[in-house]
C-alpha cells in the first residue's frame, strides 16, 4: 500500500485516495475481476491507471470516444506517464510506433477503441505483456442503456483470450440492469462490484421559478458576472434559444458565449466546443447534445434555461460541472409553460406512462421545500439522512404563513371571470392593471380588480404557482391553459379549510464559486464538504494563475486544465507555495509537474504577493 500511495503522489499528486480507489486498486493488483460504479468525477480513471502504472507490463483501458482517448493520454503524459491511443485517424508510421513501444514494454497504458482492439486480437494483443484490461463507459455494453455501442458486444471474448488478465469495468451509469448485463457480457469472473455514493456534494443546486424572459436573462447575467472567466453551460431545450441566448450575452452583456446545437455545420460545432475546452470561451449555450465525450474538469456552473424531462437527465447535466471537486453552481428555471410543452413530449412520446412519470418526479423536485439533494439521492435509491446545506432550500429555508385570504381573493377572480382567464390575466385583474385588455373585458369592473394591489407581480406568480401545486386550481391543458377552481380550492374560498403558504422571498445566492460566497459550511458535517472546505478565495491571485495556466496551454496546445485543475490552483490560492518543498505539496502537483512548472508559479506568487508588501 504505501508503495502505491507512493505512485499516487509521484505521478498523480495526490496524498489520500478517495473512497473506494485503494479497495480497487487492490483488488486489480491481485489480479481479480471487477466492475466499479462511480459517478462522474468520482476518480475512476485512477483506479485502472494507477495498478497500470504499479504492476509490469501494458494495460488496455477500452473507450468509446476518440476525444476521450486524447484527453486521457494527453493527462497521463502531462504527468509523466507513458501512454498512447491507437485510432484508425493517424498515420500508419505513428501506429507502428506506438505498438513497437508496447512490445518493448515501454507503454504503460495504451488506449483503443472496441473496433480497434477486435482487430488487434489476434495481431498486437496477443504479443505484448498486457497487465490489465480497463472497460471505461462500460454501461455501453447494454443493450438497456442510453447509449448502447454495438462494437461493445464482441469485447466478450477478452476474458476467454486473456484469462489470466484482470478486467476493470467502470461506469458512471448505476441501475440494476446495466450492472447485471456488464458482469454477464463481458464474462467477469467473480467479479466484486464497488458502488460508490452518488452524491455530488460540490455542486450546489438550486430551482427558480415562473421568471420574465428579461428577469431570467437578466439572472443570468449576474450570476455569470459574477463567476467572471469561469466557464459554464446553459442548457436550453430549443435550439433556437440556444443562439438567442448565446447572442444576448455577447451584444449586450460583452460575455464570451457560444451556441451549440447539433443543427450546426460540423466545422463550426466543432470550434464552438474546442474553443470552451480550451476556455477561450466562457460560455456554451447547447442543446442536450453538447456534453459527451467533455472531460473539461474546470466547468464552474451548469444553468438549465429550462425544464429537462427526467431526474436522470438532469444530474447527467448538472454532472458535467464540477468534476475537479471544486465548488461548482447548478441553477434550473422552469415555468409553466416547460410543464405544459414537457407535458404534450410526454403524451405524445411511445411511452406514455414511463414519460409522465418521470416528469411528475423532476416537476416534484423542482416544487419541493425539502431539501433537494435528499430528494435527488432517494430517486437513485440512496439513503440522505441529513439536509444537505448546500442546495436553495437548505440556504433558505420555507417560512410558512396563513394565506387563506390571499388565496380566496385570487380564486374568487378566477370563478367571477367564469374560469376563462389564464395566469397573466389573473395576476392584471388582482393588481389592478390598466391594460387594454382587461379593460375591453370590462374586468376592472369586477370586485376583486385591485384586491391584490400591494403584491409585486412576481410575488402574485410564486403564490399561484403553490395554489397549483396544492391543487386549489388546476389547468386545463386542453382549453387553452385557463385557470379552474377545484373542489379543495372552493373548500378554501369559502373558509372551510386553510391555505397555508411558503413565504416569498428574493433568492440567496449559492455563490459557492461567485463572489460573496458563504462563509459557513454545509450544515451535515465533516466530509460532505470536503471538496468546498478551505476553498480560498484571493481573486487576483486566482486571476493570476490562470492567466499563466492558459498561456501555459497556448503554447503546449493543450486544454488548461491538463496542466493544473482548478482544484490546484485553489490549493495554490490557499497555500500560497513560495519554495520547491511547499509547491510539490499542492493538490495535483507530481514529479513531472513540480519540474516543468514549479519555478513559473512560485515566481508569479511571489511577485504578486511582493507587489502587495
Ligand atoms: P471520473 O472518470 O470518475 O469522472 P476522474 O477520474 O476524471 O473522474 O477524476 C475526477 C477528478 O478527481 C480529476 O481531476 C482527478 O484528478 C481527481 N482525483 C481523482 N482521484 C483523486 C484523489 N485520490 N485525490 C484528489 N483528487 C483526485
Ligand atoms: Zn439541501
Amino acid at each position: 500500500m504505501d508503495e502505491q500511495l507512493r505512485i499516487l503522489k509521484k505521478f498523480f499528486g495526490y496524498d489520500t485516495f478517495r473512497p473506494l480507489q485503494a479497495e480497487v486498486i487492490r483488488r486489480t493488483v491481485e489480479k481479480r475481476d471487477s466492475l466499479v460504479l462511480m459517478p462522474t468525477g468520482g476518480g475512476k480513471s485512477i483506479c485502472y491507471q494507477l495498478p497500470a502504472i504499479y504492476l509490469p507490463g501494458t494495460a488496455i483501458v477500452v473507450s468509446p470516444l476518440i476525444a476521450l482517448m486524447k484527453d486521457q493520454v494527453e493527462g497521463l503524459i502531462a504527468n509523466g506517464v507513458p501512454a498512447a491511443a491507437l485510432n484508425s485517424t493517424m498515420s500508419d508510421e505513428d501506429r507502428w510506433q506506438i505498438k513497437q513501444r508496447c512490445l518493448q514494454g515501454r507503454m504503460k497504458l495504451l488506449y483503443m477503441s472496441p473496433e480497434g482492439l477486435t482487430g488487434e486480437l489476434d495481431r498486437l494483443l496477443p504479443r505484448m505483456n498486457i497487465s490489465l484490461i480497463a472497460v471505461d463507459e462500460a454501461h455501453c455494453i447494454s443493450q438497456w442503456g442510453h447509449d448502447f455501442r454495438p462494437e461493445y458486444a464482441q469485447l466478450s471474448v477478452l476474458k476467454e483470450r486473456f484469462a489470466d488478465v484482470p478486467v476493470i469495468a467502470l461506469t458512471a451509469t448505476a441501475d440494476k440492469i446495466t450492472r447485471h448485463d456488464i458482469v454477464k457480457q463481458l464474462n467477469l469472473h467473480e467479479p466484486e462490484i464497488f458502488i460508490s455514493s452518488f452524491d455530488r456534494p460540490n455542486l450546489s443546486l438550486a430551482v427558480r421559478r415562473g421568471l420574465e424572459l428579461k428577469d431570467k436573462i437578466a439572472e443570468i447575467v449576474r450570476f455569470i458576472h459574477r463567476r467572471r472567466g469561469q466557464s459554464g453551460i446553459i442548457y436550453c431545450r430549443k435550439r433556437s434559444d440556444t443562439e438567442k441566448v448565446a447572442d444576448v450575452l455577447m451584444r449586450r452583456y460583452n460575455i464570451s458565449a457560444v451556441a451549440y446545437h447539433a443543427g450546426l455545420l460540423p466545422g463550426v460545432r466543432e470550434r464552438a466546443q474546442n474553443d470552451f475546452i480550451n476556455d477561450r470561451v466562457d460560455v456554451v449555450c447547447a442543446t442536450i447534445a453538447f456534453g459527451m465525450g467533455i472531460d473539461k474538469s474546470n466547468i464552474r456552473w451548469v444553468i438549465h434555461y429550462n425544464m429537462p424531462g427526467s431526474i436522470e437527465n438532469y444530474y447527467q447535466e448538472i454532472g458535467r460541472a464540477g468534476r475537479d471537486g471544486v465548488a461548482s453552481d447548478t441553477v434550473l428555471f422552469y415555468s409553466l409553460g416547460d410543464l405544459v410543452l414537457l407535458r404534450r413530449f410526454a403524451e405524445e412520446s411511445g411511452q406514455v406512462s414511463v414519460n409522465m412519470e418521470k416528469l411528475y418526479r423532476m416537476q416534484r423536485y423542482c416544487e419541493t421545500d425539502l431539501c433537494r439533494r435528499r430528494i435527488l439521492l432517494s430517486y437513485f435509491g440512496e439513503e440522505a439522512p441529513n439536509d444537505c446545506g448546500n442546495c436553495d432550500v437548505c440556504r433558505n429555508p420555507p417560512q410558512r404563513f396563513d394565506g387563506s385570504i390571499l388565496v380566496q381573493k385570487a380564486l374568487s377572480a378566477v370563478l367571477r371571470t367564469e374560469e376563462r382567464i389564464g395566469l397573466r390575466m389573473l395576476i392584471d385583474i388582482l393588481r389592478g392593471s390598466g391594460r387594454m385588455e382587461v379593460q375591453q373585458l370590462n374586468y376592472h369592473l369586477l370586485k376583486t380588480y385591485g384586491a391584490g394591489r400591494d403584491l409585486p407581480y412576481q410575488v402574485w406568480k410564486e403564490y399561484i404557482y403553490q395554489m397549483l401545486q396544492l391543487g386549489f386550481v388546476e389547468i386545463d391543458y386542453l382549453n387553452s391553459q385557463v385557470l379552474k377552481v377545484t373542489p379543495l380550492g372552493r373548500k378554501v374560498l369559502f373558509g372551510e379549510t386553510k391555505a397555508i403558504l411558503t413565504l416569498y422571498k428574493e433568492p440567496v445566492e449559492a455563490a459557492t464559486t461567485g463572489r460573496g460566497r458563504r462563509s459557513t459550511r454545509p450544515a451535515s458535517g465533516a466530509g460532505r464538504a470536503a471538496s468546498t472546505e478551505g476553498a480560498a478565495h484571493d481573486d487576483a491571485l486566482m486571476s493570476a494563475l490562470r492567466l499563466l495556466r492558459k498561456q501555459l496551454a497556448q503554447q503546449e496546445k493543450m486544454p488548461a486544465y491538463i496542466i493544473f485543475s482548478d482544484a490546484s490552483l485553489q490549493d495554490m490560492v490557499l497555500r500560497k507555495p513560495m519554495t520547491r518543498e511547499a509547491f510539490a505539496a499542492i493538490k495535483g502537483v507530481g514529479d513531472t509537474k513540480l519540474e516543468k512548472y514549479g519555478m513559473l508559479f512560485i515566481n508569479l506568487i511571489r511577485s504578486v504577493l511582493n507587489e502587495r508588501g
